[in-house]
């Protein structure tokens, strides 16, 4: 479905909508006030303030809505459904005090050469923090291989 602008009045903001084109004349609801709003050409074709008879409107604070939620600029590449500011990437969870030296516990088995996978091979300190972070198993014992 493409991405298509929309313009409501009392709230003088500019949302966009994904629409079927068949649908994409008629007037979509305000995502905040709920009020219908008028198709407008894209904000991107600022060179034309009326273009195929749809008035071209920005509103006063330069602010525009990417479905239903404030945003500052608009969507520029990317799928269209989503948008950076809205759809931010999750920070991966930070390590808690116990997990951190319980990496350091083991990363000091590593460096002795105490610390070995689930098939028995040797653990590299530096590969500790990885396996960790990816579940793997890790446990102190001898390993029955060393380092390659
Ligand atoms: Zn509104």
């Amino acid at each position: 479905m493409p991405l298509y602008e929309y313009y409501c009045e009392p709230c003088n903001g500019i949302f966009e909508e994904l629409r079927p084109i068949r649908e994409a004349s008629l007037p979509v609801p305000c995502p905040v006030c709920f009020k219908d709003s008028q198709r407008i050409m894209p904000t991107s074709f600022s060179a034309f303030v009326f273009r195929d008879g749809y008035p071209r409107r920005i509103p006063d604070d330069g602010k525009y809505y990417h479905l239903g939620k404030k945003v500052n600029n608009l969507v520029k590449r990317g799928r269209p459904n989503e948008h950076p500011e809205v759809n931010k990437p999750k920070p991966p969870p930070a390590l808690t005090k116990g997990e951190k030296s319980s990496i350091r516990d083991m990363q000091q088995a590593a460096r002795k050469g105490e610390l070995s996978d689930a098939y028995g091979n040797a653990v590299k300190p530096e590969d500790v923090r990885e396996n960790y972070k990816q579940k793997k198993v890790m446990k102190k014992a001898t390993p029955k291989r060393g380092l390659k």
